[in-house]
């Protein structure tokens, strides 16, 4: 599972989640202010900590190792992401797309019959696979949003190579 971690994001680098998820990782975002309830969820669920709080890295069970967590330095979200994607040499194309970008939730595939009535006509015409969350019911297809993180994505592991 190295290099397949699941992360907790704490709100100081929110917009981390995201992309974690875009890449197809679990990664909860935590808003609350305890680092205490952070660690305890990071511990029970067995997430990698990504924050910049430094009194997080300070704590014992960060220092002896026994919690992973790793102090985001940049403060564009593209040189966090990279800083995180280089730090546990994660792999850029694990699963895309598998994850629903709001809720963390992983996405279940749907057919085209399915979500005839749920997408636009223009998208029924020209896209064959759907995926929906459990949760939220978004309907995902790869459109050209998709496209275009997906290209931003690319470019993110250009950084991580060089
Ligand atoms: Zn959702």
């Amino acid at each position: 599972m190295i290099n397949h971690p699941k992360f907790i994001v704490d709100h100081n680098v929110g917009k981390l989640a995201k992309w974690l998820r875009l890449m197809g990782y679990d990664a909860l975002f935590f808003d609350g202010s305890n680092d205490s309830q952070l660690i305890a969820t990071a511990l029970a669920e067995g997430r990698v900590i990504l924050t910049r709080d430094t009194q997080i890295m300070k704590r014992g069970i960060v220092t002896s190792g026994r919690l992973k967590a790793i102090l985001i330095e940049g403060d564009k979200p593209e040189l966090q992401i990279c800083q995180v994607i280089e730090s546990l040499n994660l792999d850029c194309q694990f699963r895309p797309f598998t994850i629903c970008l709001e809720c963390n939730q992983a996405l279940l595939e749907r057919s085209k019959q399915q979500v005839k009535d749920r997408v636009p006509p223009y998208v029924f015409q020209t896209q064959n696979q759907y995926m929906e969350c459990p949760n939220c019911h978004r309907i995902y297809w790869r459109g050209t949003h998709w496209q275009a993180m997906t290209k931003k994505l690319e470019k993110l592991m250009d950084c991580s190579a060089g």
